[in-house]
């Protein structure tokens, strides 16, 4: 009846690190939960929040119950959701106390004016649609701003979460979760729940989900950067490619990405040594990997 295949595509980070047993089969299972929603004609926008579901949940990424601790010992987290056909998007930053960051960051855009809500407020509102929630930190942690700042930047590890996905309507979604970065301090944000930067979804141009060094993600604003190179007739690959290598010759930043184009063509990049992503169309199995040029 109609001619549109869904497909959807997931990552668990950019870095250096090889993807372990666990979290190839967590990917695996992830890309699953999610093509069954789009296989039985649900919407992009709820099968990437429910591939990211269950990353979150897993603890085998740096998202949701996996998050890093900022310096001071506390878990503050980032997500954004965006879909392609109206550019409706939410994001929450520096949420604490929940499990699922993309869950609240679609709830801020479905059930709100607003695309972006922050820190002790977000959390209040994800209480108030009884997310889960998880402990708080044992304890809060002193640290030394010196060492911070002459540290940050150095080692960049992976885990952050993401998904792109088209379904059978046309349309595109892209969604991201992070805990952050290596030796945060308290309050830092990065890239991924800034709409533009971390994600991007257009029906006339393709979805971004991004991952790795967000200072330089922000930067260079490389979701919508990658969606104005598929408005210019590029392909996602080309797309890719061309603001990646922008990213490491202008700033010297580290990401990779997932591209998804409404007429189903996808590409996975990345600056990195490694990116842990995968894909699933319904046919075969999801596949899985951590390296993809
Ligand atoms: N982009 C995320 C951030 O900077 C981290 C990551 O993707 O690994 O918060």
């Amino acid at each position: 009846m109609n001619s549109i295949r869904p497909i959807i595509l997931a990552h668990g980070g950019a870095g250096s690190l090889s993807m372990t047993v666990r979290q190839s089969a967590c990917l695996q299972a992830a890309l699953q939960v999610g093509y069954a929603w789009l296989d039985q004609g649900s919407s992009a926008l709820l099968a990437v929040e429910q591939t990211i579901r269950v990353l979150e949940r897993s603890g085998l990424f740096n998202a949701g119950k996996g998050s890093k601790l900022q310096l001071d010992g506390m878990r503050r987290m980032d997500a954004s959701i965006m879909e392609g056909h109206q550019l409706r998007a939410g994001a929450v930053a520096s949420i604490e106390g929940i499990v699922h960051p993309i869950t609240a960051a679609r709830f801020v855009m479905e059930r709100t004016p607003h695309v972006l809500l922050v820190g002790p407020s977000a959390g209040r509102f994800a209480r108030h649609f009884r997310l889960e929630s998880q402990r708080p930190a044992k304890k809060l942690r002193r640290y030394s701003l010196e060492s911070v700042l002459r540290r940050y930047g150095e080692s960049h590890g992976h885990g952050t979460v993401g998904a792109v996905a088209l379904d059978q309507t046309g349309t595109v979604a892209a969604g991201a979760s992070t805990g952050g970065i290596e030796r945060m301090l308290p309050g830092r944000v990065g890239d991924t729940p800034i709409i533009g930067c971390g994600v991007y979804a257009d029906n006339e141009t393709g979805a971004v989900s991004m991952t790795g060094w967000g200072e330089s993600i922000l930067r260079v604003a490389v979701a919508k950067t990658i969606c104005e190179q598929l408005e210019d007739g590029k392909g996602p690959a080309t797309a890719a490619r061309r603001v990646l290598h922008r990213l490491v010759t202008r700033i010297n930043g580290s990401a990779g990405c997932l591209v998804l184009t409404p007429d189903g063509r996808f590409a996975i990049r990345h600056s990195t040594p490694r990116m842990v992503a995968g894909w699933w169309g319904g046919k075969g199995g999801p596949i899985v990997k951590d390296r993809f040029q």
